[in-house]
């Protein structure tokens, strides 16, 4: 329900529900009274006792118009006598406790009865006379000449008259406890519509401005309300995205400058070593110093790609490098990947083969020197990690309905289970054992990162001493798509 929709209902609610409940409460009193209890509830006597209270209600400005004089006057008295006769009611016109004009016959002892009746009770005005029930009001009057007097009306309450008083006064009872009942309702429907959903928001944003991002915004309550929190919502997520960002920048720079400093010092530090070893006259024939410089070149050019993977990876993490995205045929491309690779892995006694299992041509999107460089990282380690005098690596290409599945699986030395989970982590070097092995720990987090970035996915399945499969698989772009 909206914000509006929901005023007008209740605002009309308030009204109409205690209106409608009175006049059925009303009704249903009116049937058992005359049903039960026989009395007249027809409207023409309810209609009588409205005008006696309204008549006995106005008399005062109506009758006398501020003049009590006029009851001293034969004609008024005529006229008034008749007004009252219409309505069976009766007025007494006192001055002191003497009686100037009355048009019942009334004893002193009534008098004071009916006076004390009228100054004791506002809501309940009836009095018992000789002959019978009355309703009474009293007057207080001022005559011209200084002496006060009162003018009591009287009307008499027949059994109709008092189901018929009964019935007003059950009627403004009942409409005063369902006008009451109705605003409560309607007030606990509001809070939960309005005002439960703003406190919740209200605890959020206490929750969100002490730092806990986490704490969900949920959306509740009338539309305009759900709409605030779904803003709010969004809001929190932006927060705690730019607030990961950050966190993951200032991780990612702490963990650079560590695992630099770690990572770089065993080459830097033999690569110190063999200078000073020149310089001291240590290699002291020109095949001993042309040695010394062949290691001292290939330490540093292991710092310089240990370097450049750093950075690919810091980059590709901070989503720093755009992809050059193209359509390309995935056979022809691992065929030349097949090509480019073979003769080097030969030199180690480790077959390449391309297993192409699709049926027809296939496309993808790939940015094709990233994913080189990804294939590139696979192929390394499994040279690296190769165990058996005669290596084999296999790239199978399959597919999905959607998706090209490419596996490159080696016969090397396979990963231990415990590892298994954690390859794809950067600076993470399964079996300490390995560890004499060069490299960062890079290799697949960077491969992972390239591939999440062509919105494919990248996992592994390995066995120790028998071989490891790395999985990747990417999304098929339809033939005849262009991209
Ligand atoms: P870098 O690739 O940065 O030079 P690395 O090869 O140690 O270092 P990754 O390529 O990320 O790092 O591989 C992580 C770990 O996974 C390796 O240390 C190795 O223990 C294990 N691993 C990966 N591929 C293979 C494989 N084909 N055979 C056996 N172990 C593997
Ligand atoms: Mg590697």
């Amino acid at each position: 329900m909206n914000l509006k929709k929901r005023l007008i209902i209740q605002n009309a609610a308030i009204v109409a529900i205690p209106v409608l409940i009175t006049i059925i409460a009303s009704f249903v009193y009116i049937f058992i009274c005359s049903h039960v209890f026989n009395a007249d509830l027809s409207y023409e006597s309810i209609q009588k006792l409205t005008k006696i209270q309204y008549e006995f209600f106005t008399a005062d400005g109506n009758l006398l118009d501020g003049n009590p004089d006029k009851l001293l006057q034969k004609d008024f008295q005529q006229y008034v006598t008749e007004r009252f006769n219409e309505l069976n009611s009766y007025i007494v016109v006192l001055r002191k406790y003497d009686i100037l004009f009355s048009t019942k016959m009334i004893n002193p002892i009534e008098i004071e009865k009916c006076l004390e009746t009228n100054k004791k009770n506002l809501l309940n005005n009836s009095v018992q006379l000789n002959d019978g029930s009355y309703i009474v009001k009293a007057l207080p009057l001022k005559y011209s000449n200084g002496s006060d007097g009162w003018a009591i009306l009287l009307a008499p309450i027949g059994k109709e008259t008092s189901a018929s008083e009964k019935l007003l006064y059950f009627s403004a009872g009942f409409f005063l406890i369902s006008f009451f009942i109705t605003n409560l309702l309607v007030s606990i429907n509001s809070s939960k519509g309005i005002l439960s959903p703003l406190s919740k928001l209200q605890t959020a944003a206490g929750e969100i401005s002490r730092g806990n991002l986490d704490y969900e915004v949920i959306e509740d309550g009338d539309y305009e309300i759900r709409e605030l929190c779904k803003s709010f919502e969004q809001m929190r997520l932006k927060l705690k995205e730019s607030v990961y960002t950050q966190m993951k920048y200032d991780d990612n720079r702490k963990m650079l400058v560590s695992s630099i400093s770690h990572d770089l010092k065993t080459p830097i530090t033999s690569i110190k070593g063999y200078v000073e070893g020149i310089i001291d006259g240590v290699a002291n024939t020109p095949e001993k110093v042309e040695k010394y410089l062949k290691t001292v070149h290939t330490k540093a050019a292991q710092v310089d790609s240990m370097i450049d993977d750093l950075l690919l990876y810091s980059k590709l993490d901070l989503n720093q490098i755009p992809f050059n995205f193209e359509k390309t045929d995935i056979v022809k491309y691992f065929e030349y990947c097949v090509l480019e690779n073979e003769a080097e892995l030969e030199k180690s006694n480790i077959t390449l083969k391309l297993q192409n299992e699709l049926t027809t041509d296939t496309y993808v999107l790939i940015d094709r020197e990233r994913l080189r460089r990804v294939i590139t990282n696979i192929i390394d380690n499994s040279k690296k990690y190769m165990n058996k005098s005669a290596g084999e690596i296999k790239i199978i290409l399959r597919e999905t309905q959607a998706t090209i599945v490419i596996e490159t699986s080696d016969n090397g030395s396979g990963i231990p289970k415990e590892d298994l989970p954690y390859v794809f982590d950067r600076f993470y070097r399964a079996d300490a054992a390995r560890s004499k092995m060069k490299g960062s720990g890079l290799g697949l987090a960077i491969a992972k990162q390239i591939i999440e970035g062509h919105g494919g996915s990248i996992w592994v399945r390995s066995i120790e001493n028998e071989g490891t499969s790395i999985m990747l698989s990417l999304k098929k772009v339809p033939e005849g798509e262009d991209c």
